[in-house]
C-alpha cells in the first residue's frame, strides 16, 4: 500500500463517521430512573444517594462509600480525611490525569512523582521506596488503564513507613488484584462517574473505605464541614441546631445523579465484559503487527480496561507518534493520548518540577496512543479500529 491510500493524504477513510475514544451507554431504564427521581420529593440530600453508596460499597466489598459531585472532589476529600497538610509530601504517578496530583495541592501538600514501570505503566514500588523521607505522609496509586497497581508491594511499603494509601481507581471500577476488588485494598479508594468511565452519573465520584473515622471526615467535608449528628455535636441547644466543625465544601452529588448511577451499576458487569472482549480482540489483532507493542497485563491483575493503549515501536516506524495520531484521526478513528506526565504541564513547571524526573513515564508518553474502547461500540466499530490501525501502521513502517 502506498501513502496516498491514507485519508491523511486524500485517500478514503476506513469509516465515514467519527468514532470517539470513549462514551457513555444509557438505556431507557436509566432515563426512567432519573425521571422518577425528578418527580420525587428529593432532588438532593435524599434517600437515593444513600442507596447508591450502599450499592457501590457492596460491589467493591467495603463497609462505607461516600459519593461526591466529581471524582476530583472525592480525591480532595480523601486528602482532607488523610490529614494531608502544608509541608507533607504525597507520592503519586506522573502518568495520570492531573487530578491525581492536584488534590494534594488543594490541601497545601506537595505531590512527589515516582516513575512508572516500563511494562505495566503503573507506579513502580522501588521508585516509591526511593522517594520516602520524613515528610512523606501518603501514596496515591493510579490503576492506569484499569490494571491495578502492584498493591502487595505498595501496601507493604506503606505499612513499613506508616503511610496512608489512597487509590485513584478512576480507571478501575470492577478491576481485581489477586482476587480482591479494587476499592477494598487501600485506606481510601476513588472512582469517577464521568461519562467516559465505567458507569456514569454525568459528573460524580465516590470514595470507598473500611475506616469509620475516614468515613465521618469524608461526609463532613462533602457538606461544608457541617454536622447535625447528635453524637458529634459539641453543643446541643435544640433540634434545629447544627455545627460547622471544619472547613468543608459543597461537594454533594444529587439524587438525580445517584439514581442514574444506581441504574448504571446494574449493568456494570455487562459493560466490563464488553470492554474485556474488545480488548482481547485488539490484542489478537495487533499481536503480530510490527511497529506496535501490546499493553502488558500482570498475572496478579484482572483489568477493567478503561483504556486500551497501544505503544508504538518508533524505531520500526518512519514517522513519530504525532503523525500516527493525525493519520488515525483522519481515518475517523478517535484516538487519544493518555497522558502528558503531570509535572510537564506548565502549571507544574512553574512550581519548579524538572523535566526528566521520571524518564520512563516520559518515554512511554512519547510512544503511546489510546484506541477507542467503550461498551457501546459495535463489533463493526471494533473492526474499523483494527482495520484503521493496521492500515496506518503498515504504511508508516520503515
Ligand atoms: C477521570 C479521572 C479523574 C477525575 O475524575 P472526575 O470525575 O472527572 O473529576 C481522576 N483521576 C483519573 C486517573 C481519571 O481518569
Amino acid at each position: 500500500m502506498t501513502k496516498d491510500k491514507l485519508a491523511l493524504y486524500g485517500g478514503p477513510p476506513v469509516r465515514k463517521s467519527y468514532l470517539p475514544y470513549g462514551k457513555q451507554w444509557l438505556d431507557p431504564d436509566d432515563i426512567q430512573a432519573v425521571m422518577e427521581t425528578l418527580k420525587s420529593d428529593w432532588l438532593t440530600t435524599g434517600p437515593r444517594i444513600d442507596r447508591f453508596e450502599r450499592a457501590i460499597a457492596r460491589y467493591v466489598n467495603t463497609t462505607y462509600a461516600v459519593a461526591f459531585s466529581s471524582g476530583t472532589a472525592a480525591l480532595h476529600a480523601a486528602c482532607f480525611a488523610a490529614g494531608i497538610k502544608p509541608g507533607d509530601e504525597v507520592i503519586t504517578s506522573p502518568l495520570t490525569f492531573a487530578a491525581s496530583a492536584n488534590c494534594v495541592l488543594y490541601v497545601g501538600g506537595s505531590p512527589v512523582f515516582a516513575d512508572v514501570d516500563l511494562k505495566t505503566y503503573n507506579i513502580s514500588p522501588s521508585s516509591i521506596r526511593a522517594l520516602i523521607n520524613e515528610k512523606t505522609r501518603a501514596i496515591i496509586t493510579v490503576d492506569f488503564t484499569g490494571q491495578p497497581a502492584e498493591y502487595e508491594e505498595i501496601l507493604k511499603i506503606a505499612k513499613e513507613n506508616n503511610l496512608i494509601v489512597i487509590g485513584d481507581a478512576a480507571h478501575a471500577l470492577g478491576a481485581e488484584y489477586k482476587g480482591a476488588m479494587v476499592g477494598s485494598l487501600c485506606d481510601m479508594t476513588m472512582f469517577s462517574f464521568h461519562p467516559v468511565k465505567h458507569i456514569t452519573t454525568g459528573e460524580g465520584g465516590v470514595i470507598t473505605t473500611n475506616n469509620a473515622l475516614y468515613y465521618e471526615k469524608l461526609k463532613l467535608f462533602r457538606s461544608h464541614g457541617i454536622t447535625r449528628d447528635s453524637d458529634q455535636l459539641i453543643d446541643h441547644p435544640g433540634d434545629w441546631y447544627y455545627e460547622m466543625q471544619s472547613l468543608g465544601y459543597n461537594y454533594r452529588i444529587t439524587d438525580i445523579q445517584a439514581s442514574l448511577g444506581f441504574s448504571q451499576l446494574n449493568k456494570l458487569d455487562t459493560f466490563l465484559k464488553k470492554r474485556r472482549d474488545y480488548a482481547d480482540a485488539y490484542n489478537q489483532a495487533f499481536e503480530k503487527l510490527e511497529g506496535t507493542i501490546l499493553p502488558y497485563q500482570s498475572k496478579s491483575t484482572l483489568s477493567s480496561w478503561h483504556l486500551y493503549i497501544l505503544r508504538l515501536d518508533l524505531q520500526k516506524l518512519s514517522v513519530d507518534r504525532a503523525l500516527i495520531y493525525k493519520a488515525l484521526q483522519r481515518e475517523n478513528i478517535g484516538v487519544n493520548v493518555h497522558y502528558l506526565p503531570v509535572y510537564l504541564h506548565p502549571y507544574y513547571q512553574k512550581l519548579g518540577y524538572q523535566k526528566g524526573i521520571c524518564p520512563q513515564a516520559e518515554a512511554i508518553y512519547h510512544s503511546i496512543i489510546t484506541l477507542p474502547l467503550f461498551p457501546k461500540m459495535s463489533q463493526q466499530d471494533v473492526e474499523d479500529v483494527i482495520h484503521g490501525v493496521k492500515k496506518v501502521i503498515s504504511i508508516m513502517k520503515k
